[in-house]
């Protein structure tokens, strides 16, 4: 029984963990910046180490060298530059507390890998992934 839920969705803990960080370090930003800061360096070292990789988007709003959740207008600084090229725009988000820049080029009509259908490799529902006594 156990090992068929591991087959089903392998890193389930990590994920949960990983996930569980994430939401204490975005609700305890207006607090304890200090702690966000230690969540979010936690739910990156736990990817990191356990070789589970992060949703983009997630990464995308962790600092890269002091893991404060990022947030525009709460703990970072949003803006939109022209590179003065063909139609390409990046946004840059600076961190308030370390003032650590992460620059993200905007082009509408590139899709990313895991935005695609094809990088769908199966679709796991919540009863599959529970254990049952039979
Ligand atoms: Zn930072």
């Amino acid at each position: 029984m156990g090992d068929k839920s591991k087959k089903l969705c392998q890193g389930k803990d990590t994920f949960e963990r990983m996930n569980f960080l994430y939401q204490a370090a975005s609700q305890i930003i207006p607090k304890s910046k200090a702690l966000s800061c230690y969540y979010g360096a936690q739910c990156k070292l736990i990817s990191k180490k356990s070789l589970q990789r992060m949703e983009p988007e997630m990464k995308r709003t962790i600092c890269k060298q002091c893991g404060l959740m990022l947030r525009p207008g709460v703990s970072a600084e949003l803006s939109i530059q022209d590179e003065h090229r063909d139609d390409v725009n990046s946004c840059l988000i600076k961190c308030n507390k370390c003032n650590a820049t992460k620059r993200y080029v905007v082009n509408p009509k590139y899709n990313g890998w895991l935005d695609a259908q094809e990088s769908v490799a199966e679709v796991l529902k919540p009863n599959e992934t529970t254990d049952k006594k039979q």
